[in-house]
């Protein structure tokens, strides 16, 4: 879908003259614009506003739209309220969840008489549903990713999880990843009960308990996935635990198809953690969508009524967290389709990698 399609398609869902879209993500969606100050004003006729520093970038990836290029002299909220003006709109859409206060009262000065209308998700709800070539994106990511896991836990030799981790940002970079989707995850033994465990100066028992969630971003694009391996020094009851939590992925995916909820996907995977007796250690939601952020609509938790759609992408990921004991996580990617989904992720699941 060309960046026009995409505008098009989003000021069709904005109960306002316009839109003024703020949100890094949701501006690189409608316009193509990498850097890391633009606005954009999402009207019939609508208009790209950024700083001097990136005038020439802007040439370049925001060619289609009129660009405004403002400074400290000639401020956003001044050559934005002519464009108001000029296109005699009344009611402006602002995105609540990305306006700081500071800025609001700022803007306002300028726009006297205009009514600021606070909307919520309107460019996040189209972006849930990907294109081709977005698909494309995360399933480059997505191998990237894999390759570097694969390698550096296969030449680790002995370590710390800071320098696991490393490698492994490392060959994400080196395989052609622009930066990583997060700070990589790389918790051995006990530490991997911290469902979001920061890597620590400590080193690896190669035979233990080791879990990793990883992703890599290509062209903006995020991917997401976690592997835990179970050494044989790892707690006897964790082997246990994988199979519950590996069973809990299966059901998971096995629920995902269009028209289902993003609550039916939890419950299905939870259940099956019931059944195992381990639900009350799954303490965080079943999935989440995955694209230009690494955490994005549909959730998959308890009370989400989003209905699953081919072409979003979403993680399955239950995870039973033992305090002092270790932690399991699994985590595939996946590919709404017409009929149930494809799944991304191609590393095997454990327990030994
Ligand atoms: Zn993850
Ligand atoms: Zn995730």
């Amino acid at each position: 879908m060309s960046f026009a399609d995409r505008r098009k398609k989003t000021f069709e869902g904005v109960e306002a003259d316009a839109l003024l879209v703020t949100t890094p993500a949701n501006v690189r969606y409608l316009t193509g614009f990498t850097g890391s100050n633009g606005q954009l004003l999402l009207a019939a006729e609508s208009v790209f506003y950024t700083d001097g520093r990136y005038k020439e970038q802007s040439e370049t990836q925001v060619p289609d739209l009129e660009r405004r290029i403002y400074s400290a002299s000639l401020k956003f909220s001044e050559v934005l309220a002519k464009d108001v003006a000029d296109r005699g709109l009344t009611r402006l859409g602002v995105e609540a969840e990305h306006m700081t206060l500071a800025t609001e009262t700022r803007l306002r000065k300028g726009l006297d008489g205009i009514e600021f209308v606070r909307t919520d998700g309107v460019v996040e709800k189209v972006r849930q549903v990907k294109d081709r070539a977005e698909i494309d994106a995360i399933r480059r990511a997505q191998k990237i990713a894999e390759d570097a896991v694969s390698s550096s836990v296969g030449a680790f030799t002995g370590g710390t999880e800071h320098d696991l981790a490393l490698a492994i940002e490392w060959a994400m970079r080196t395989n052609g990843a622009e930066s990583v989707s997060f700070d990589t995850i790389v918790a051995g033994g006990a530490h991997s009960a911290l469902p979001h465990a920061e890597p620590r100066d400590v080193a690896i028992d190669p035979d233990g308990l080791l879990l990793i969630d990883f992703g890599a971003k290509f062209e903006g694009y995020c991917s997401d996935t976690t592997r835990t391996w179970v050494g044989a020094n790892a707690p006897d009851e964790i082997r246990k635990v994988h199979d519950a939590v590996v069973r809990a992925l299966e059901a998971g995916c096995e629920a995902v198809k269009p028209g289902v909820t993003g609550a039916d996907v939890d419950a299905a995977a939870r259940k099956s953690l019931e059944s195992d007796g381990y639900a009350d250690y799954f303490v965080h939601s079943t999935g989440h969508g995955v694209g230009l952020d690494i955490h994005e609509g549909p959730t998959l938790a308890p009370g989400s009524d989003t209905v699953l759609e081919p072409g979003m992408l979403v993680t399955i990921e239950p995870g039973v967290y033992l305090p002092g004991v270790g932690g399991v996580r699994v985590e595939d990617l996946l590919v709404v389709t017409e009929v149930g989904y494809e799944n991304l992720t191609t590393l095997p699941r454990g327990p030994n990698g």
